[in-house]
């Protein structure tokens, strides 16, 4: 840290992403990606975009902006496109939330927002998730605070139905609801037909995991006009071009080739439901899951031994140091091939064979 830092700053607790490896030695189920690559089409789009980078690309999320719209029948005024969806999160913390109005989140979910919190200098309270990691929507009703809640919940996978979301957005009509579905395309129901009839509510989506395209950096939100033009205020005073050229075509024709994403997801659900069969069949307990990971753990053996171990077998996990989920480990859905391995990977270990 240099002297120069501001002292805001020096307080951060910056996020800790998942190991990035750059050599390929390892079955990588550590950071949600997808193991398919992304559509064809969106390859030829972004090569074909990139023979114009002399120019900035479109303003306010262009073409892309209108293609989610529809997809979604929503009005594109409704929608903003942005950096991934970390950023449109980012935003939300900026704009909503401030000293005097404080964030709330559960003990248990995406570690950014705590960071986004951190950042924007806004206080925010944890509210904890029950002891078998279900969310109550009543410790969320009338609580006066920008709530952010992910659904599927990360890293537990679980999934609450849009009757118990809409309880939270009712109940908080003086305060934005955010909720972050980064996961919903694996089994979840959206909350994306809700944004219509509450004025407080903004649903976050990302091209990361269910289209293939964590390499591009490319979210979304949708809410209400009114709410989408004070985020669209922000990134005006910050970065208009927030999006590349690449990034927007390649996100245009992943759209537009929405089968091949459906698919995807489907095969990804099947695969978690027969890997969570397996993984009960060992002994581990699963959380019913409908995300494109599962949240394990297994009687006897440390959730960071167990991790190291399938580490040390070519195979990354991830697992997270903090109380509460210090036993469990988040394996995120690969291919059927790349799974059939991590289970008998498992059966050894747990066996004491390896
Ligand atoms: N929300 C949740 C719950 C996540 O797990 C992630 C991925 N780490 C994100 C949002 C952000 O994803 P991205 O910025 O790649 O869209």
């Amino acid at each position: 840290m240099s002297r120069f830092l501001c002292d805001s700053m020096k307080a951060l607790a910056p996020y800790t992403p998942g190991e990035q490896p750059t050599e390929k030695k390892y079955i990588k189920l550590n950071t949600n990606e997808s193991p398919f690559p992304p559509t064809e089409r969106a390859v030829k789009a972004a090569e074909e975009a990139a023979k114009s980078l002399q120019l900035y690309p479109e303003l306010d999320g262009g073409k892309l902006r209108s293609a989610i719209a529809e997809s979604l029948g929503v009005d594109r005024d409704s929608v903003i496109v942005t950096n991934g969806s970390d950023e449109v999160l980012n935003l939300c913390f900026k704009a909503f939330c401030s000293p005097k109005s404080p964030a709330a989140f559960a003990d248990i979910t995406y570690g950014f927002y705590s960071v986004f919190a951190g950042y924007n200098c806004v206080p925010y309270e944890i509210i904890p998730l029950k002891d078998d990691f279900t969310l109550d929507v009543n410790d969320y009703i009338g609580i006066d605070k920008t709530v952010f809640i992910a659904n599927p919940n990360a890293p537990t996978g679980i999934c609450l139905p849009v009757s118990e979301i809409e309880k939270v957005v009712s109940g908080n009509p003086h305060n934005v609801v955010v909720i972050d579905e980064a996961y919903i395309d694996f089994g979840g129901e959206s909350c994306v037909g809700l944004v219509k009839k509450y004025p407080n509510l903004i649903v976050t989506q990302t091209f990361s995991k269910s289209r293939s395209m964590a390499g591009a950096r490319l979210g979304f939100g949708v809410a209400c006009p009114e709410l989408i033009n004070d985020l669209y205020r922000l990134v005006y005073s910050t970065n208009p071009y927030n999006l590349s050229r690449l990034n927007m075509a390649a996100g245009l024709a992943a759209v537009e080739d929405a089968d091949y994403t459906r698919r995807n997801c489907a095969e990804i659900a099947s695969t978690r439901e027969s890997f969570s069969r397996e993984l009960k069949a060992l002994g581990f307990e699963v959380l019913p899951s409908l995300a494109n990971f599962v949240f394990t753990r297994k009687e006897g053996i440390s959730g960071h031994e167990l991790y190291l171990r399938l580490k040390a077998e070519g195979i990354l996990v991830r697992h997270f140091d903090s109380p509460r989920i210090n036993d469990w480990l988040r394996i995120t859905i690969g291919s059927r091939e790349d799974m059939d391995t991590l289970v008998e990977k498992l059966r050894l270990i747990t066996e004491n064979l390896l």
